[in-house]
């Protein structure tokens, strides 16, 4: 059968209790049929009452849900079971779980099953009509360290069956509870045989197959496919690694090209929404950036017709060119966008300032990189006086001023949407221009 789920990451920029329903009714609208929601550390779990950064009560998490259903939505949660754990496992009460002191999870320590167990109970309270658990499982990036698992080794497991034998552990509970279980798949693509890997689970586990680069059908879901399982497909609908440090708006052509690729996919497609890189990385800009995404993957069709389509698309192709005397005419031309609903309004508005702010941060690689090569020109040629105070005076200056316009706008943003992390999200894009200290005007001979 083929659905389209949107999952949600709770960890990034989120909206306050009473902001979230104008969200979940436009997720709604896109044409999304369920939910996969990892709430993450903005609980403030029972069962993990070290939670590093709670935004919601397990009983408004309960309403959230109860909200959701009756939108239409099915929903399922997602808990972690080893790997990105980071946010419990760096509070020291958790320290007897850390696999030999790292922040992930020991399959072999003493308490962790219990843990775990003790949350899909909480879990279970919270969603207690939900058919799936998604289990998580993936990137477990350390397996084996410490002295109880290195014994397990030497008796003559694999690094491997430590894991898979930890998952299975975990699937059966989740049906004892009345959860099908969702694993993802790259731990299992990771082995020379993916398809013999998926057959250590059982039967009735769902292998999500995450791709979050390119245009699907891809290899990896064959190859899953191959051990009998079920297996959905995951897009990345809000993602990124290295360009989100210095752009607070995707790629949006490879995000669609992406999304619209999983659309044709013949199974079940987790649209993923990812919050940050990890529980210890910067911040993903808010929802609203993504707003025309959740548009498009929700329901292709619809997308077709969306007046922000073609819009969306010269937009990112001027982005990529990164020229500013073509982006300084975009901002004043976004918020002309036609928008169907207040959400649509803030989201342009959001995008704007994301031009802005590539703006400046273009500018601000220039100088430096302006700096730097004069400085080395200037021992050969020497120095023009007035056009060095052109470029490598005045221009850091009006840089400054545009920058402190930009981050009260930004910070207007989350104000007027009750969006959490205000303070951090400035702090990380103002961060970029403290640079502009250390270029200071060439000492002139
Ligand atoms: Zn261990």
């Amino acid at each position: 059968m083929k659905r389209r789920f949107l999952h949600l990451d709770f960890k990034g920029i989120v909206p306050r209790f009473d902001r979230l329903e104008e969200y979940l009714r436009y997720f709604r609208q896109c044409g999304f049929e369920g939910l996969v929601l990892e709430f993450d550390c903005r609980v403030l779990w029972r069962s993990w009452p070290c939670a590093a950064m709670p935004v919601y009560t397990p009983e408004e998490a309960a309403r959230i849900v109860r909200l959701a259903e009756s939108l239409g939505f099915e929903t399922i949660p997602l808990m972690q079971i080893q790997g990105h754990l980071e946010w419990a496992l760096g509070d020291d009460s958790c320290a007897g779980l850390r696999e030999n002191g790292t922040l992930t999870l020991c399959p072999s320590a003493p308490g962790s099953e219990k843990q775990l167990l003790a949350w899909m109970d909480e879990l279970r309270t919270i969603f207690p009509r939900s058919r799936y658990i998604h289990l998580g499982a993936d990137e477990v990036a350390r397996i084996g360290l410490c002295p109880a698992c290195r014994a397990r080794l030497e008796r003559g497991e694999t690094k491997f069956q430590l894991y898979s034998t930890h998952v299975k552990k975990f699937c059966a509970a989740a049906e004892k509870s009345g959860f099908r279980p969702l694993v993802w798949g790259d731990m299992l693509l990771a082995e020379p045989d993916p398809a013999e890997a998926a057959k250590t689970l059982p039967e009735s586990t769902v292998i999500v197959d995450w791709k979050y680069w390119g245009k699907g059908p891809f290899g990896s879901t064959r190859k899953l496919r191959d051990s009998g399982r079920e297996v959905w497909g995951a897009s990345g609908l809000q993602c990124a690694w290295y360009e989100h440090f210095r752009q607070i708006l995707p790629f949006y052509e490879d995000r669609l090209e992406n999304i619209l690729g999983w659309n044709e996919f013949d199974g079940t497609v987790i649209h993923t929404t990812w919050g940050r890189s990890g529980n210890k990385y910067a911040f993903y800009p808010p929802w609203l950036m993504s707003l025309p995404l959740f548009a498009a993957a929700g329901d292709p069709e619809k997308w077709e017709r969306h007046p922000w389509r073609e819009r969306i698309g010269e937009l990112s192709r001027l982005l990529r060119r990164a020229l500013e005397f073509e982006l300084v005419k975009v901002p004043a031309k976004i918020r002309a966008w036609p928008a169907s609903c207040r959400l649509e309004e803030e989201s342009r508005e959001y995008i704007a300032l994301g031009v802005e702010y590539q703006i400046a941060a273009n500018r601000l690689l220039e100088i430096v990189a302006d700096h730097d090569a004069q400085l080395a020109s200037s021992r050969f040629v020497g120095i023009d006086r007035e056009t060095m105070l052109r470029d490598l005076v005045e221009a850091p200056r009006k840089l400054h001023r545009d920058v402190k316009e930009l981050l009260p706008k930004l910070g207007a943003v989350f104000d007027r949407n009750g969006l959490v992390g205000k303070e951090e999200f400035l702090a990380e894009i103002g961060s970029q221009f403290r640079r502009l200290d250390t270029v200071k005007p060439l000492e002139l001979p």
